[in-house]
């Protein structure tokens, strides 16, 4: 695997820190849990989506776009960082919204990553949920063509082999670490979504070799297809970065049991979840993705997954700004 055949703009700050979290893996009795902590990639206020737009926008600008087109959830982390990415580039970004959380409050639509979005002159429209949002995206960037603009449109999430080679470094990049520091790494536990981050991954770690199991925790799709999506991408993303044979099925692990009610809807294991890491360790997760994969951690470990003398990573993939659009979860939560 060589990435730097690939043509890169560097927006994050990288190595992002590879932390071990003593009080909580004493707390829950093991295993040794570790933090890898891409909601530190610095590009305003980070998450998982900067790797994916590194390759992005280098690709954006090559083919000599002026405009990000992209789209997502209200509260999109990948709309906010692809607002910034833009900035930092000097293009401008469009976004189309999806409606598809519509009771979470008054601050839903306005505050968090959608306040960001404003002040960093992202323009956007809303969609009512169930669109086919990509078809929408592609719309936009026709009638921007037409009124004489050179849009270049980023599926959601970021997540096409493009994309996803931001996650394929990430796997070299904690290999690296992990070999510098003599840890073994036994286990990835993630939060998966629009399958980049996961399929990202297992691409580099396919390519490099480096059998280390990785466990997705769905925040919307049913476990099947989601394994479908993710599976789908990392064999398109293998074959980009030049892996020898195709990545196996079996390489993708994804579950679907914390979703809850469905995507960006709330779940008691996930408000238990996110103020476990809070009060252990002063580290915010967010109520859509990270917190939700991480309840998926606590949940493997309180069920025997792993023994005590594992190794296990919890791959933090940001988006703690859309706290403050779903206040209402942790105002009333009092300090045991
Ligand atoms: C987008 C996102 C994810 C999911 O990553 P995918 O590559 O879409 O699967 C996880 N966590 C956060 C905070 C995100 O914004």
């Amino acid at each position: 695997m060589h990435l730097a055949r690939f043509p890169r703009y560097r927006l994050g700050h990288f190595p992002t820190p590879l932390e071990r979290l003593d009080r909580l893996s004493e707390a829950l009795g093991g295993p040794e849990i570790w933090i890898k902590r891409d909601d530190c990639t610095g590009l305003a206020s980070g998450g998982n989506k900067t790797r994916k737009l590194e390759f992005l926008v280098a690709d954006a600008l090559a083919k000599g776009a002026d405009t990000l087109v992209t789209q997502g959830a209200t509260q999109s982390n990948h709309v906010r960082q692809t607002a910034a990415a833009a900035c930092r580039a000097g293009l401008q970004c469009h976004a189309l919204l999806e409606r598809r959380v519509t009771n979470q409050g008054a601050d839903y639509e306005t505050a968090g990553n959608v306040l960001l979005d404003v002040m960093m002159e992202c323009s956007f429209d809303f969609r009512p949920e169930g669109l086919d949002m990509n078809a929408e995206a592609e719309a936009l960037a026709e009638k921007l063509r037409a009124q004489g603009r050179k849009p270049y449109v980023i599926p959601g999430g970021g997540s096409n082999p493009v994309g996803a080679l931001g996650y394929a470094a990430c796997a070299e990049e904690l290999v690296a670490q992990a070999d510098a520091a003599s840890l073994r790494i036994d286990h990835i536990v993630h939060a998966t979504g629009s399958a980049g981050t996961q399929a990202g991954l297992l691409a580099g770690l396919f390519a490099m070799n480096a059998p280390i199991p990785v466990t997705g925790y769905s925040v919307r799709a049913p476990k099947t297809k989601q394994i479908d999506n993710v599976h789908a991408l990392a064999v398109r993303t293998a074959e980009l970065i030049g892996a020898r044979g195709t990545l196996p099925r079996e390489m993708v692990v994804a579950y679907d049991e914390q979703v809850g009610p469905g995507y960006g809807q709330p779940t008691d294991e996930m408000v238990e979840a996110m103020l476990l890491l809070a009060r252990l360790e002063g580290i915010l997760l967010d109520p859509v993705y990270s917190g939700k994969g991480f309840a998926g951690l606590v949940a493997m470990i309180r069920a025997g997954a792993f023994r005590k003398t594992d190794r296990v990573v919890f791959l933090h993939t940001g988006g703690s700004v859309a706290l403050f659009a779903y206040g209402h979860l942790f105002n009333n939560q009092k300090a045991a």
